[in-house]
Order: structure tokens, then sequence, then C-alpha cells
């Protein structure tokens, strides 16, 4: 039984921690996920605008088009993950 020589990597121009999505805005923005171990602020989430406990695992959120990082936003993964089914009913600042 032959085995195959490599199986071709998937192209990946991110780190798998780090993902472009577009937001709730339609902008796009790079999603970086944040372990519970090196959550050690508490944020507020602005898609159900409760907070995030300290070492709660979550995303923060970057716009790539516009600002810097001073514009990074922590969302809860559920609330980002359910960012489009919510509707534009809330301005972020
Ligand atoms: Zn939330």
């Amino acid at each position: 039984m032959r085995r195959r020589p490599r199986e071709h990597r998937r192209l990946a121009p991110l780190p798998p921690s780090r993902r472009v999505e577009t937001g709730p805005d339609g902008y796009d923005y790079e999603v970086r996920a944040v372990t519970a171990s090196r959550a050690v602020k508490v944020y507020r989430c602005p898609g159900c605008d409760h907070e995030i406990r300290v070492a709660t695992a979550h995303v923060v959120v970057v716009p790539i088009d516009f600002g810097d990082v001073d514009d990074r936003r922590h969302w809860h993964t559920a609330c980002w993950g359910n960012r489009a089914n919510r509707g534009p009913t809330r301005k972020w600042s």
C-alpha cells in the first residue's frame, strides 16, 4: 500500500487565529481570537452591550480600511458570529 507523498497545503494568508471578516457596518475587519488566559481586562461587547468578563475567551476585531488599533472592538465570540442577524440597530460610537 503506497502512501501519497504529501497533501497539498491550503493557501493560508493569515494564521488560523486571524481572519478577515465583514463587520456589521460593511467594512472589513481582522478578527483575532483572544484566549481566556489573555483576557485580562473587562470590555463591553458592542453586539449585546454587556460586559466581556475577565478570563472569557472572545474575539477582538480591528478595522482594516480605516482607523488604527485604537478602533478595535472586543466582542463576545457568539455575538460576533451573530452580528449579521442583529441588524444595524446600533451605532458603534
Ligand atoms: Zn456580546
